[in-house]
Parts: C-alpha cells; structure tokens; sequence
C-alpha cells in the first residue's frame, strides 16, 4: 500500500492518501486544508481517488473535503454522531466493522467515540489511521462540544489496546508511533491497561 503523508492547513493536520500500488485506485483520509496540494499530489501520483474518509467533523479535518470530492466525484464518508459537526454533500455514512476497498486493499472502520461521539479509526494494511483518537504519547482533547473523557478511554480499552503490538499509528497530528511503544510510552494507554481511568 501507498501512503501519501501531506501536513495541512494551520493546526497540521495529518492528510493521508492511501493507494494500491498496481491499480492506482486511492482514498483520501482527512483532507483538512490545502486542497491545491493534495489534487496535486492525485495528479501527479495518477491516483484514482474512489473515497474520502474522514476520521471525524472537525474542521481542521474536513476543511478541504467538499473540493476534494467534486474534484474527484468521490464521496465523503462520515460517521452519523459526527454528521452534525460537518454539512456536505455526497455523504455516507461509516459505522463499527465496516469494511471500506479500494483496489485490492480493505479498511477496518472502529468507531471510537471520545474526541467526538463519531470518530473513528481506519486500519488498513497493518495501520490504524488514529484521526485526533491517539497520538505519539498522547490522546485527543475531550473537553470540545461532544467530547467525553470516559468515552475516549473505554475506546482505547476496548478498541486500540487490543489491536496486535506490531500495528503502525498514523495519527491526525504529529508524529507516527506504534502500538507497542503507545502501549509504553502514553500514559492514557497505560491508564487504560491498568483500569485507572474511572479515577478521572
Ligand atoms: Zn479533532
Ligand atoms: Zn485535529
């Protein structure tokens, strides 16, 4: 799988492209800012882009998702709990364990509520495409419209921890990690092993 990483727009966010090497067909994740930038990245890769995904209705990443789609004629995927967020044409909607393709790959959507009541984590390829849920060493905010700091832990309790060591984190912002060294470094991952959060 190819992965395109491009950082937009003034909170940075994390845009990823993700392509089939043969077949060229491509999704875009986050497309938040800089829509020039990432049509151009398309065109010059000769990606095909079938989907846009977005891992929650922020702005800081969703910014650039109307472009995108009518420049492409894909159409925008969103969680419904985060629909409220975002108004866009061309919606589908993303739920728990759906299975998104695009060439010979497929996505695992886990909705993991927390950061908003409809985010969600893509993994595909060994990678979790984490959104604003997981960062290297730390998790999103809750404290937005939404947010719940209860939610956010039962997610990572139930959702990310028992992903396998090995899984890539591709976060929404900042730097990439893995699960295994989350599972060291981040003290909301360690807090979750260890039950603490209801301290909280
Ligand atoms: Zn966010
Ligand atoms: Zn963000």
């Amino acid at each position: 799988m190819l992965i395109e990483t491009l950082v937009v727009g003034f909170l940075e966010n994390n845009c990823y492209i993700l392509a089939d090497e043969d077949s060229r067909s491509a999704v875009i994740i986050d497309p938040g800012d800089n829509e020039e930038d990432i049509l151009k990245t398309v065109n010059e890769k000769k990606f095909k882009v079938e989907k846009i995904l977005l891992t929650h209705g922020h702005p800081d990443h969703v910014g650039a998702a109307e472009a995108a789609s009518s420049e492409t004629g894909a159409p925008v995927y969103i969680h419904d709990e985060d629909k409220k967020l975002f108004k866009i044409k061309a919606q589908k909607p993303v739920a728990e364990n759906d299975s998104i393709t695009f060439g010979k790959y497929t996505i695992k959507v886990l909705h993991t509520p927390g950061h908003t009541p409809g985010s969600v984590c893509f993994l595909a390829d060994g990678k979790l495409f984490s959104g604003d849920t997981v960062f290297a060493g730390s998790v999103g905010r809750t404290d937005l419209p939404g947010g719940s700091y209860r939610d956010i832990m039962k997610s990572i309790k139930e959702k990310i921890l028992p992903l396998s060591d090995d899984v890539e984190i591709l976060p929404g912002h900042g730097p990439s990690s893995s699960i295994k060294e989350e599972k060291r470094e981040n003290p909301f991952l360690v807090d979750a092993m260890e039950g603490n959060y209801h301290l909280y």
